[in-house]
């Protein structure tokens, strides 16, 4: 795949990069590694300083960097400058509370003396070049929630970003030098998905995270686990949104609808299953498909738009072939469901019923605005279906009922639960997957703490 900013609206290439050399390659990796040995020792505070300037400099940046985003991968600019926003919110966040995350951790006296020693703590150490292999649905905000909790930790960076947002990600690590940060602490390598296993196996590169897909997740981490390098896989997902008879429906159904079509449906915690209690069935259908038909498509440069293009054609046909072969086996299509006859890789909110198991989209991630509906008997059939996926990113629940919603706490197989309202990740909540959906944890205190070496220091 060429390192390449097309826009999905047209379908129009716009700028081609060439990849980095080997020597380039082999300069960048030589100053992450030398950074790293200075960097390591730097305070805290003086990485929150450059942190908090980093997000000062993003908020003044938002308009343009928005529209980068959205000429790279089709979001709508409104959730493009959005993404910025939150980004420099979880720098802030980061900036803000890492030392304390950090804080040397003081064990229980009698525990200590138990190991016959006088004094004992746990000290978290940062581990060196970390490798990100990043996805271009939230080309920045994906990036800033390994690099903040990352560089905050006395690590430094070496992103390896999705060969169709090349901008985005030359913007990353020029934001970050501007910031003052010094230039091995983040580079950009302009690489192809086939460079990143000899990154990898390079001595000096300490460990990966990676979001994307499963293929991708599998190949890094078999190179990484024959190099034993610690990893973090952020995956696939095809989250349930259960809705039980004492939700408030008006509010579940309209909450559905952004919660399947945000960033025109290409998130992994977007709601792509909805399961829904007979008795409020056809209410909420209703409700639903009527919210999915109105919703405004079109060019993600216009302020109205709720929908805009996928961002790749290949994309675009992955999703078609789910909704075709849903559709050959004898799922309804409440809406949607043709491609639109114009240029640019557009696909139409969409919404089938009477899905059955042997329909791959029951299994596989719509990676798009397609919903699919289910009908369930009663609180025991919805987990069934709920936990009937390959995937474990997170899960929406509706209803009123406290009983029900710790039947779901209890029982969802997911890294999240979200009652009366759609999953959304926040810098404070750790955020993650089990399953097919990866493992590790990102955000918060466990997200800082996934690469660091956690050291033991005990005293005779
Ligand atoms: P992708 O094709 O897996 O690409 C993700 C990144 O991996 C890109 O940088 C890609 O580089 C690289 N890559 C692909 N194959 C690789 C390989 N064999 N070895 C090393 N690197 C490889 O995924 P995508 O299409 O960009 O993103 C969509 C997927 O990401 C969806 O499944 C979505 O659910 C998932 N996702 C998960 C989360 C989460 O937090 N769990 C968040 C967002 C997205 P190239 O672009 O050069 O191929």
């Amino acid at each position: 795949m060429a390192i390449a900013t097309v826009n999905p609206a047209t379908g129009e290439t716009l700028t081609t990069f060439a990849p980095l050399d080997d020597e380039e390659l082999e300069r960048r990796l030589q100053l992450a590694e030398a950074t790293f040995r200075t960097y390591r020792t730097t305070s805290f505070a003086e990485r929150a300083r450059l942190l908090n300037r980093a997000a000062d400099l993003l908020d003044e940046d938002r308009d343009g960097i928005g529209r980068t985003m959205t000429t790279e991968m089709g979001k709508p600019v409104r959730q493009a400058r959005a993404e910025a926003a939150k980004c420099a919110k979880a720098m802030r966040w980061y900036a803000e509370h890492a030392a304390s995350l950090l804080a040397d951790e003081v064990p229980d006296p009698r525990d200590v003396a138990d190991s016959g020693g006088s004094r004992a703590l746990v000290r978290h150490r940062p581990l060196g070049p970390v490798l990100a292999v990043m996805p271009w649905n939230f080309p920045l905000w994906q990036v800033v929630r390994f690099a903040a909790p990352a560089l905050m930790a006395g690590n430094v960076c070496l992103l390896k970003h999705a060969s169709n947002v090349p901008r985005t990600a030359l913007y990353l690590e020029d934001l970050l030098r501007r910031a003052g940060f010094s230039e091995g602490c983040f580079q950009t390598l302009l690489v192809g998905s086939g460079a990143i296993d000899a990154v990898l196996r390079d001595d000096r590169v300490k460990a990966a995270t990676l979001t994307g897909s499963e293929p991708a997740g599998r190949a890094v981490a078999a190179t990484a686990g024959e190099m034993i390098k610690k990893t973090v896989l952020e995956l696939g997902g095809s989250d349930p949104f259960v809705v039980m008879p004492s939700a408030d429906l008006d509010r579940a159904a309209e909450t559905a609808v952004t919660a399947r079509v945000q960033n025109n449906g290409q998130s992994c915690i977007a709601a792509k299953r909805f399961i829904v209690h007979t008795d409020v069935y056809d209410a909420f259908v209703e409700r639903f498909v009527a919210g999915m038909a109105a919703l405004t498509v079109g060019d993600p440069m216009d302020e109205a738009t709720d929908v805009g293009p996928l961002a790749s054609e290949q994309g675009r046909a992955d999703l078609e072939e789910l909704v075709d072969d849903a559709r050959r086996s004898g799922a309804d299509v409440l809406c949607g469901g043709e491609r639109p006859d114009r240029p640019g890789w557009w696909y139409p909110p969409t919404v089938l019923a009477g899905v059955t198991r042997e329909m791959r989209i029951h299994r596989e991630e719509a990676f798009g605005p397609v919903a699919t509906l289910y009908r369930a008997g009663d609180l025991d059939e919805a987990v069934l279906i709920a936990n009937d996926s390959p995937f474990g990113l997170s899960s929406n629940v509706w209803t009123r009922d406290e009983a029900e919603v710790e039947r779901f706490v209890r029982d969802l197989e997911a890294g999240g639960v979200f009652v009366n309202g759609m999953t959304a990740s926040h810098p404070a909540f750790p955020f993650g997957g089990i399953k097919r959906s990866g493992y590790g944890r990102e955000l918060s205190g466990q997200g800082i703490r996934e690469f660091c070496n956690i050291t033991t220091v005990w005293h005779g």
